[in-house]
């Protein structure tokens, strides 16, 4: 008899965060200042975020507790269960063996409540009153408001205007859950109120958005903002993914040959990897293969340069050694909205310039294709996001069949597009553009790097 998914008891759930900075040969180095670009010292990040995960960001410990508190909320969805993809394998007749773990299953849909949960118990823990933050196309957003209200904290999101008024399910869903949602630029911050002086008709971006919530955080008392992605502390909480999958792994008799994330910022694809590539580090599994797959329309690993840069486009948080393309580079305005980041998460690039894994980029065509023949096999219509995954799964599977080698495939399946058909809809009417992107573009945007 054929078992096509694997799970877990409650009682399996992992009881620790994994930190893969205790197995990295050489850890990324320390973050810089904004304003001075000294190193910066933890205090500096004292009024941003709750002191709990200022103490895990720099944390070289291997293991860290997960408290009961955040436990008993993941439950409600956790452990997420992992399919083997049958079905898919024998539509593209190949021999490897392709798994994925399914974090579509929480209540926002996506992989980002791992992290908003543990971040609204430490906001909590701390006796603040709320967050603040910034969403795109409202999957961050929509993650913290259904967190912060499991623990009777305020979630105050800027978004996007352009998503605000253009995608408008989201919000009413951060809406449901007691979020306050203003379109951003907004009239509550003076950089929002500043940027509608100059351009009243502005869509706004993730740059701006990020800056009206670090304002209103730091202005507001009892607020602190909260971030969904790229720093250690968001990889560390996403880690429960792949601490989950090594044991439906094992169930399955079975050990990856080829681990593959989407990545935006990282943490989604980190939280499958890390627990696994802790084999690789230590000498465990030297062969093992790790892949980040991003989009060509913003491709800082693939495309961008190993260097300092401010982490948002207001040069108002810290300057980390990353992949990036620039923080003023302003991406295409691709589906997969989650992947529009213009650097991604300091130990994955240092990984990567260490030789530890791979990156690559797809064109959103390709990735939707996939994503398509895999929905019309196994059934689930992943995100935009997710897709970027689904197509490495499938080049790396179709690699098998022309070499007739049995590998193990695992990808994470990050989150579903439930809110993101349009995408679907725009790849059926062949309206979906290919961006590609000029060298000079790069280039332009690579001139305003901190010089360090
Ligand atoms: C936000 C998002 C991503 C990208 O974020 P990472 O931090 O890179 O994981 C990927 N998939 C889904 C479904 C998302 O919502």
């Amino acid at each position: 008899m054929r078992q096509y998914k694997y799970v877990l008891d409650e009682k399996d759930l992992p009881t620790h965060w994994y930190n893969i900075v205790a197995d990295m040969k050489e850890p990324p180095p320390p973050y810089r200042h904004p304003v001075t670009l000294d190193l910066l010292k933890p205090e500096d990040l004292a009024p941003v975020f709750p002191q709990a995960l200022i103490e895990q960001e720099a944390s070289r410990e291997r293991w860290i507790e997960i408290p009961d508190e955040v436990l008993d909320v993941l439950k409600m969805w956790r452990p997420s269960p992992l399919y083997r993809a049958y079905r898919w394998e024998k539509a593209l007749d190949t021999p490897a063996r392709i798994y994925y773990k399914w974090e579509g299953v929480s209540p926002p849909g996506s992989h980002k409540p791992n992290t908003a949960v543990a971040q609204a118990y430490y906001a909590k823990k701390e006796g603040l009153v709320g967050f603040a933050t910034e969403t795109g196309a409202g999957q961050w957003g929509s993650a913290l408001c259904f967190a912060t209200n499991l623990f009777g904290l305020k979630c105050k999101v800027f978004m996007v205007t352009i998503s605000y008024h253009q995608k408008p399910y989201r919000r009413i869903a951060m809406e449901t859950w007691g979020g306050e949602v203003v379109p951003s630029p907004s009239t509550e911050t003076k950089v929002g109120r500043d940027i509608l002086a100059r351009d009243p008709e502005t869509t706004g971006s993730l740059g701006i958005a990020i800056s009206e919530a670090l304002e209103y955080a730091l202005t507001h008392e009892g607020y602190k903002y909260s971030l969904g992605s790229v720093v250690n502390f968001v990889l560390l909480h996403q880690t429960v993914i792949g601490l989950e999958a090594r044991k439906q792994m094992e169930m399955a008799g079975d050990y990856p040959d080829i681990i593959i994330g989407c990545a935006g910022g990282g943490s989604n694809a980190a939280g499958l990897i890390y627990p696994f590539l802790k084999d690789r580090l230590t000498g465990e599994k030297p062969n093992l293969r790790a892949i980040f797959v991003e989009s060509t329309a913003c491709p800082s690993m693939t495309r961008g340069i190993y260097a300092y840069d401010w982490g948002d486009t207001a040069k108002t948080g810290p300057v980390v050694k990353m992949h990036t393309v620039g923080h003023s580079f302003i991406p295409a305005p691709v589906h997969a909205g989650g992947l529009r980041y213009h650097g991604m998460a300091p130990t994955i690039c240092a990984l990567l310039n260490q030789g530890e894994v791979e990156a690559r980029a797809y064109h959103q065509n390709a990735v939707l294709e996939a994503a398509e023949g895999f929905a019309r096999a196994e059934g689930f219509i992943v995100a935009p996001e997710t897709a970027h995954a689904v197509r490495a799964a499938y080049d790396e599977a179709m690699a098998c069949r022309e070499s007739g080698e049995s590998k193990v495939i695992l990808f994470n399946a990050s989150g579903h597009g439930h809110f993101d058909l349009g995408a679907y809809d725009a790849f059926h009417r062949r309206e979906l553009p290919d961006y590609e992107l000029e060298d000079e573009r790069i280039r332009e945007a690579l001139k305003d790097l901190p010089r360090i």
